[in-house]
């Protein structure tokens, strides 16, 4: 644990977040979840902890989706105060189940970004399959090679299938997007695994009936692509058809509207320089990366955000602010220039 973290823990319940709230007060943060599951699993948030996490900002802070943030910002000319956005990426049929009745219950906005294709159900999201594959191995039968690394016979459990996972994300990842699909149909070949056709259960999308239902009770149906690639390993070309595609399967399926846009996986090797002006081009008013740094959210087109899940501390240390101070404290910047789009 670093120094800014041990800091931070002291500092919290002292007065530390009270501290930051104050200061970032003109900072809105943006957070950002995944899943939700009952009972509990590590990472996603539950119900309890969601709606613990909900009531929270309700009580302290001015709750806004993120295109609701984008208009008040083009009404008044500058950001309102104490603004909290609550965002999910990816649309799997979880928030349905678990997240959006304690929106819905409480009164609040909240944006979710959703992959067209995977809508559609066209596609499973790719890491999906990778989790799938791992999860159908308990042994690993003879060495097996992936990519650059090669993995040991022997058998696997929870925290060797963990690091074989993340090994082989980061390396899909790596690659241009053919080639990454490519990967994944040998490494299924490779084990003697076929997927199944239909979408496994665990993984399944929110269908267009429940998003339109969700949209007409305030949450904004925001843009993730058609197929979820990480846009820093395709053509310009390819990245226009994945934003200015999935704009199109959102204004078809639930009429033309005000939205954002979330770059899939949102890491700084996620982005070339061309997609915020991109996006905007497609006519979104904004577009969040999946990672905090000291920009916050000064340029529109690529507004950082905190993750936020299970974990109690990482969303006190979000909201509050104290997380994008100790950012700012640093004065760490981790997209270079020649981002424009502002
Ligand atoms: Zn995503």
């Amino acid at each position: 644990m670093g120094f800014l973290s041990r800091s931070i823990r002291k500092l919290g319940p002292l007065g530390g977040y009270q501290f930051a709230r104050q200061i970032c007060r003109n900072q809105p943060r943006i957070l950002m979840y995944h899943r939700f599951s009952d009972p509990p699993v590590k990472g996603w948030a539950s119900p309890e902890c969601f709606e613990q996490q909900v009531r929270h900002i309700r009580k302290r802070y001015n709750p806004y989706s993120l295109v609701g943030l984008m208009k008040y910002h083009r009404e008044h000319g500058r950001m309102p105060s104490h603004a909290v956005v609550i965002t999910v990426d990816d649309g799997y049929r979880d928030f349905y189940e678990y997240a959006f009745p304690i929106l819905q219950r409480l009164g609040m906005p909240a944006t979710l970004f959703a992959t067209t294709g995977f809508i559609d159900r066209q596609l499973w999201l790719w890491p999906d399959k990778i989790t799938w594959i791992l999860g159908q191995l308990s042994h690993i039968n003879q060495n097996l090679t992936i990519g650059p690394f090669t993995v040991n016979e022997g058998a696997l459990n929870d925290e060797s299938r963990n690091e074989l996972w993340k090994r082989s994300i980061a390396y899909a990842l790596s690659l241009p997007d053919e080639e990454k699909h490519e990967f994944i149909s040998a490494l299924a070949d490779e084990l003697g695994l076929i997927f199944p056709d239909g979408i496994p259960e665990s993984f399944a999308p929110l269908s267009w009936d429940e998003l339109k239902k969700m949209q007409e009770a305030g949450i904004e149906i925001g843009g993730h692509t058609v197929t979820h690639p990480s846009l820093g390993q395709v053509t310009e070309s390819q990245a226009r058809d994945e934003i200015f595609g999935c704009r199109d399967a959102l204004n078809q399926h639930l009429g033309r509207q005000d939205r954002t846009f979330c770059y899939p996986n949102g890491q700084p090797s996620d982005f070339q320089y061309f997609l915020p002006e991109l996006v905007r081009e497609a006519g979104f008013l904004g577009a969040v990366t999946a990672f905090p740094d000291a920009q916050g959210i000064s340029n529109r087109y690529l507004m950082r955000r905190h993750a936020s899940g299970d974990n109690m501390f990482q969303f006190h240390k979000a909201v509050s602010g104290f997380e994008l101070l100790g950012h700012c404290v640093k004065g760490d910047r981790k997209l270079g220039l020649g981002y424009s789009a502002t």
